[in-house]
């Protein structure tokens, strides 16, 4: 009957819903375990400057690597470090090792270098991150100036005025400000026309589908157009193809990520790269 069936699914559903429960509070517990075991490290994208070719930064990305060796990507545990807020320690040792392996990088000679990090709503509405931002730069010597922030227009979500407020204490230190994933959420006209940004980063799904779609290609010359008006530099990111790159040149974009240049790499793959121009295959991931 359907009464019996309906049952059935509720059943079904229930159990799903328990064993998701179940999974998550193991992924979290693994997750606390982590920080102190020291399993979590930091790749490194480099950054590219479409006009020259040069590398003009590197965006950090987060890696889990578990005592079972298996590596579990950011997309894997991040909502949940979000969720139980696990974010602020993971995302305070992410910005104090970036910046202490940026420092390095500059010191070696390349301070001319930028730094994103990407920092997640809570991080950046948290009324300690400012603290934490000087802290790290004070101890760590990076400039303020060589580092960009990336967050994503869900910080709006979480309150508005607050980011808002956050931004202007950044940008008023010099830390510069890049809005992520740029067209994949709500309001992002409106964000633009309110927040101090430096940078745009248009996110991947337009990019990949420009070279094949002639209204994701319309929209990407929008986001230039828009950006350049409003006194931002533009980066695309998940550049694959020559002919992405090639569009993108055409367009006016300023900087592109992807890996037709390079996929994320350590921290020792990235040094190899900025000293030899190249990793040597037994480097590469
Ligand atoms: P995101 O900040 O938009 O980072 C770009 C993502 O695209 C990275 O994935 C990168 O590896 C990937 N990517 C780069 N080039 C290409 C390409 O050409 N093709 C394709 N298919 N992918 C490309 P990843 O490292 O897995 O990170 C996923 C997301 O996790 C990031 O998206 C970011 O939102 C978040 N995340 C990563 N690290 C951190 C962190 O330290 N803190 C916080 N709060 N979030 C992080
Ligand atoms: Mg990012
Ligand atoms: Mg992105
Ligand atoms: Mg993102």
């Amino acid at each position: 009957s359907a009464k019996a069936k309906g049952k059935n699914n509720f059943q079904f559903f229930s159990d799903d819903m328990a064993l998701i429960a179940s999974r998550k509070i193991a992924l979290e517990n693994d997750m606390r375990r982590a920080i102190t075991n020291k399993e979590f490290m930091l790749y490194y994208q480099p950054q590219i400057q479409v006009e020259t070719g040069d590398i003009i930064g590197m965006e950090a990305l987060i890696r889990w690597q578990t005592v079972g060796g298996d590596v579990v990507s950011p997309g894997e545990f991040i909502p949940l470090a979000e969720e139980t807020r696990l974010i602020l320690p993971i995302g305070e040792w992410v910005l104090y090792t970036a910046c202490e392996q940026a420092k390095k990088w500059h010191d070696a000679g390349h301070s001319h270098l930028k730094l994103a990090v990407n920092l997640s709503p809570l991080q950046f509405i948290h009324d300690d991150l400012m603290d934490v931002v000087e802290f790290t730069l004070r101890k760590t010597g990076f400039p303020a100036s060589s580092l960009e922030l990336e967050i994503t227009e869900g910080v709006a979500v979480e309150d508005a005025e607050t980011a808002l407020t956050r931004m202007r204490e950044l940008r008023k230190i010099g830390v510069r400000i890049a809005i992520d994933d740029f067209g994949t959420g709500y309001s992002s006209l409106n964000y633009l026309k309110r927040f101090p940004l430096n940078n745009l980063k248009i996110a991947q799904p337009f990019v990949q589908d420009m070279a094949t779609n002639p209204y994701d290609k319309a929209l990407v010359e929008a986001m230039v157009f828009i950006a350049h008006n409003l006194n931002m530099s533009v980066i695309a990111e998940g550049v694959e193809t020559d002919e992405q790159l090639s569009l993108l040149k055409e367009l006016g974009c300023d900087e592109i990520q992807g890996y037709l240049y390079s996929k994320p790499l350590s921290a020792e793959q990235f040094t190899e790269l900025l000293v030899h121009g190249e990793i040597s295959t037994k480097l590469v991931n």
